[in-house]
């Protein structure tokens, strides 16, 4: 009968760090025809560090830096929190900074040393006021995977963090597998294109949405919907909460997971275990066959 054949199936799996919120999530995983997957913390490990530091103007390499430091040491983003242990390794001061402000999605701004900084990705600036040179410095970091973040004041482009987040070791095969399965594979990230496209050909996807704010990771999903009708969404973060929700089935990463995430999705990898997506597909596949 049907109920043994789904139970058995889900307490198995969730022996192995797979958890299905019910059994209706198991059939519904068995339809899957696309998957988006979100960048940061989910692909990626969602821990960068910086890895170049450039400036442009008569500060010097360290007080930019404890500057940066010092104004993102108020926000809570993975970037800020590289820029700010690289700081703490250089053993810099932070300094508290005036009228500090988070856009979700660009970056961070506030007042220091008798300056208005603007920290964020060079998308968050207007690219005609930026340098030739300033920009060939972006592409290049961009194209080797990095990260890039822009510092600002009155003058201009003061400087730039680039910033490395290493991709998961098993991005690449469970991807692969995913296709022989006949799953389309996209990627969906707040991050720039070069450095969206440089983590997609590392991890064997080919369609890549980047420049997307949390509203847009939900609208592209919604698309999907309407050209692959069952479509599932892997994330990490509260920005992926939304997109979570809406798709078919949402799978959240277990230990990288924030709590929206957690709460929102359908099916948990607790170990953020990415291989756990095919064999989920696999099993749910074998169940509905069995009950059928
Ligand atoms: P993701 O989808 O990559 O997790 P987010 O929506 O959190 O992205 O952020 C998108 C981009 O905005 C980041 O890649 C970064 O360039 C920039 N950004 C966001 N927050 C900050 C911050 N605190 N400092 C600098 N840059 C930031
Ligand atoms: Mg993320």
């Amino acid at each position: 009968s049907i109920m043994p054949a789904m139970l058995s199936a889900i307490s198995n799996s969730a022996r192995k760090g797979l958890l299905f919120k019910g059994g209706a999530h198991l059939e519904r995983v068995s339809h899957i025809r696309a998957i988006a997957f979100d960048k940061t913390g989910t692909l990626t490990y969602g821990k960068p560090s910086v890895t170049d530091f450039l400036t442009y103007q008569a500060w010097s390499e360290e007080e930019l830096l404890r500057i940066a430091a010092s104004i993102e040491s108020l926000s809570t983003h993975p970037i800020a929190k590289a820029i700010v242990d690289k700081a703490g390794e250089l053993s810099l001061e932070l300094e508290r900074p005036s009228d500090f402000q988070a856009l979700a999605g660009w970056g961070v701004q506030a007042g220091l040393a008798g300056e208005f900084w603007k920290i964020g990705k060079p998308g968050f600036f207007e690219e005609s006021g930026i340098d030739e040179q300033i920009l060939s410095d972006v592409r290049k970091l961009e194209q080797e995977g990095k990260t890039v973040v822009l510092i600002q004041n009155a003058a201009g482009i003061a400087g730039m963090i680039a910033l490395q987040d290493a991709i998961r070791p098993q991005a690449r095969e469970m991807i692969a597998k995913l296709k022989e399965l006949g799953v389309q594979v996209v990627m969906l990230t707040g991050d720039q294109r070069l450095t969206a496209e440089a983590i997609a050909r590392e991890a064997g996807i080919d369609q890549v949405y980047a420049g997307l704010l949390p509203e847009d990771k939900l609208n592209i999903v919604k698309t999907l919907k309407e050209k692959y009708t069952h479509v599932a969404m892997v994330g990490d973060g509260i920005n992926d909460a939304p997109a979570l929700a809406a798709a078919s089935v949402g799978i959240a990463m277990g230990a990288a997971g924030s709590d929206a995430a957690l709460e929102t999705a359908d099916l948990v990898l607790m170990n953020d275990d990415l291989d756990k997506i095919k064999e989920a597909i696999v099993l749910g596949r074998r169940t509905t066959r069995i009950i059928k």
